[in-house]
């Protein structure tokens, strides 16, 4: 019998994070403050962190230890199951090996529960009352909203205020979960009121949400702020992936040539893709490790690295990154998780260096890939997923071509069972693609051509 499903038992689950810094050849380099440019330390960062995440987010230790609190509250959903996919092998005709790492198991259906577990966890510790976050699509709010439950914190949601309007559902199961849910921008912040004054009617964006759930974390000291991506200790979280997938793949008696996950801010693709990474660093092994990002917002593939803000606004540290430019506003794909302009910083420098490859696709070729794996095996991926499916399902092809059984592993990172309203767009025929140009990108990088080189 062909094995389908490679499972890891409780007592199976890793016990560390592994942090690629401490393996990296360049280290990345430091934030620098917006105002003098120089580097900032760990205290600029603790009226918005507890102390324990601002010093996992400059650890160079290899491995950190995950807290048998955090474990406790992952065993609801992990180890989560690593799949063949058989299907979808026969379908393609191909004779790579395929395999997908499901994190669309947990609670709130994507991989973003496994830092924010570990975040309101290190909350709590500190003595932390409530916890403020912005969401665009509504899954990093939701994964939030559910381990601040766990850790009986409050939690206040500042959701771009066109979701709240067109994605109920999300703020529904965000109040279940006993956060509270306001459509920004609001009268509750300066910085909500201000844009307000400016337009009665905006339909907010992602930095803006930021920008009043900072501002409110920031004037409370028993209130922190939360991110679901791009920081480093967000990417350390998310390890854990990639850390049992390591485990599957060698249950499997396989090991992976190609790891592909969709890239947005960079946690999944780190989590799934930096275990493997190591045996590349530390072993000399040569496995590939693909980002698959949207054409309509190609940071990795056309955007330049260099320092720039990790908000729209402006108000965060510089970071050293690849960027479109931070008020860049990508076209309104589907997958909204993925229209971010830039890249997290430890991502951005394994680029730089070529540990690392990128891949562009449009969302045509993406939904097409997310239908046909539905049909084949079942799950009904999210839209930002179907990135790396479009990535799979082309080294696949090359594969066929070249003759070559190679194996690929990608990070199935949530299900789509909140976007099925992509899904009718697509189906009715009424999706499209958006061509970004080269014009479009040059402005919006000229917009940043004064800051700091990295
Ligand atoms: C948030 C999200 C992403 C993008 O964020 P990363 O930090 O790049 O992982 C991708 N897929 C899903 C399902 C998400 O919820």
């Amino acid at each position: 019998m062909k094995q389908k499903k490679i499972t890891l038992s409780e007592n199976e689950m890793p016990h560390h994070w592994y942090n690629i810094i401490a393996d990296m050849p360049n280290k990345p380099l430091p934030p620098l403050h917006p105002g003098t440019k120089e580097p900032i330390g760990p205290e600029m960062l603790a009226p918005l962190f507890p102390m324990d995440l601002i010093l996992q987010e400059v650890t160079t230790e290899k491995y950190v230890e995950i807290p048998d609190e955090v474990r406790d509250i992952y065993k609801i959903w992990r180890p989560t199951p690593l799949f063949r996919a058989y299907q979808l092998e026969k379908a393609l005709d191909t004779p790579a090996k395929i395999y997908y790492k499901y994190e669309g198991v947990s609670p709130s259906g994507s991989h973003k529960p496994n830092t924010a577990v570990p975040q309101a966890y290190y909350n709590k510790k500190a003595g932390v009352k409530r916890i403020t976050t912005e969401t665009g699509a509504g899954q990093w709010g939701t994964a939030l909203s559910f381990a601040c439950q766990m850790f009986d914190i409050e939690c206040e949601v500042y959701m771009v205020k066109v979701s709240y309007e067109g994605k109920p559902y999300r703020k529904i199961i965000m109040n279940t979960y006993g956060a509270t849910v306001y459509p920004s921008p609001t009268d509750r912040t300066n910085a909500g009121r201000q844009i307000l004054a400016q337009d009665p009617n905006s339909p907010g964006s992602l930095g803006i949400a930021i920008s009043e759930a900072v501002e409110v974390a920031a004037g409370d000291e028993n209130t922190k702020y939360a991110l679901g991506s791009v920081l480093n200790h967000v990417l350390l979280h998310q390890t854990i992936v990639g850390q049992e997938a390591l485990l599957q793949m060698e249950k499997a008696g396989d090991m992976p040539d190609i790891i592909v996950a969709p890239f947005g801010g960079g946690s999944n693709f780190a989590g799934l893709s930096f275990p493997f990474l190591r045996l590349n660093l530390e072993e000399g092994k040569n496995i590939r490790c693909i980002a698959s990002e949207p054409a309509s917002c190609p940071k990795l593939t056309q955007g330049v690295f260099r320092y720039d803000f990790g908000d729209s606004i402006g108000m965060t540290p510089l970071l050293p990154m690849f960027t479109l430019g931070h008020d860049f506003v990508p076209s309104p794909i589907h997958a909204g998780g993925l229209r971010y302009h830039g890249a997290g910083v430890i991502v951005s420098q394994l680029l730089k260096d070529k540990l690392i490859e990128a891949r562009a696709h449009h969302q045509l070729e993406c939904f097409q890939a997310g239908v046909l794996f539905a049909k084949t095996e079942g799950i009904l991926p999210a839209p930002e997923a179907t990135h790396a499916l479009a990535t799979v399902i082309q080294e696949a092809k090359r594969c066929k071509e070249e003759g070559k059984s190679e194996t690929i592993l990608f990070n199935l990172c949530g299900h789509g069972h909140f976007d099925l309203a992509s899904y009718e767009n697509y189906l009715s025929g009424n999706l499209q693609d958006y061509e970004i140009t080269q014009a479009d990108i040059a402005s919006s990088l000229a917009k940043i051509e004064g800051l700091q080189p990295a």
